[in-house]
């Protein structure tokens, strides 16, 4: 059946004042509209696709290449966290923390699960935030106890341009290499997230409406909960402003920008009739 995008909103308007419990699962897409460029935005400054040393991007920010070369991951993951410090969290993410707030007045709950490493769910008031590839804002040392917890403020980009000058930042108590506490590439999800977050969906009350974010395929850990969703009957929503491989499963999609489409649907969740 063919929906026009104003029924598609309506229905998940009407999805949402009957929901207790939602689920959003966001990737770069809904942090797109702060105007951050993707990891691959960030290598993609260089010639086809590979960076100044001539590794491509994910390579570059791989658990491998941490260990040989250090040096180079952080060159990266430092472009990406100052690209994150120098731009904020959008209306996407004020309306889903503005939500959580709602929705827990009411006796329900929001839970947010995200790819993004860039903090803005939290930045932008979420509680619920399980982030599956980690945070650039904790940053400890691979030898000893030392870690450092970096505010979402101004002080974060003076923190890494500081990192900036001696590639790879070192420990202060150890001289060891540190890291953030975020996934590289070959390397394993946090288990006790997973876990968690496994038992929130499964075990816990599961959830009555789910929405996917501008994610990608790529990450197939990612979207496999809407799936699993669409799989159970339970209302699925895509907000994506190109198809995805979800946008089959699901039983609404939406072709908008991630904000656009939650400033529409809050404007008509806070309008009385309908
Ligand atoms: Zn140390």
């Amino acid at each position: 059946m063919f929906l026009s995008n104003e029924e598609k909103l309506n229905t998940v308007v009407n999805w949402l004042r009957k929901s207790k419990r939602v689920l959003f699962i966001t990737g770069a897409g809904i942090s797109a509209d702060s105007g951050l460029p993707t990891y691959r935005g960030v290598g993609g400054l260089y010639n086809r696709g590979r960076t100044e040393e001539g590794y491509t991007i994910e390579e570059c920010l791989s658990g491998s290449m941490f260990q040989r070369k250090p040096e180079i991951t952080w060159k990266y993951m430092l472009q990406l966290g100052i690209a994150v410090a120098e731009h904020q969290p959008n209306d996407a993410h004020r309306i889903i923390a503005e939500w959580e707030k709602r929705l827990n007045d009411a006796g329900g709950k929001i839970v947010v699960v995200t790819q993004n490493i860039d903090n803005y769910h939290r930045a932008a008031g979420s509680k619920n935030v399980y982030e599956f590839h980690g945070s650039l804002r904790i940053l400890y040392c691979t030898d000893c106890s030392w870690s450092e917890e970096l505010e979402p403020d101004a002080a974060v980009l003076t923190r890494f341009k500081e990192l900036q000058t001696t590639l790879p930042p070192r420990c202060p108590e150890c001289r060891a290499v540190i890291r953030p506490r975020v996934v590289l590439f070959e390397e394993s999800l946090p288990r006790y997230e997973i876990e968690e977050f496994r038992y929130e969906f499964n075990n816990g009350k599961g959830f009555d409406l789910v929405f996917s974010i501008g994610t990608s395929a790529m990450f197939s850990y990612i979207t496999a909960p809407v799936r699993t969703a669409a799989l159970q009957k339970i209302p699925t929503v895509e907000i994506n402003p190109v198809e995805s491989d979800l946008s089959q499963y699901v039983e609404i999609y939406l072709p908008m920008r991630a904000a656009e489409a939650l400033l529409e649907i809050e404007k008509r969740w806070t309008t009385k009739e309908l």
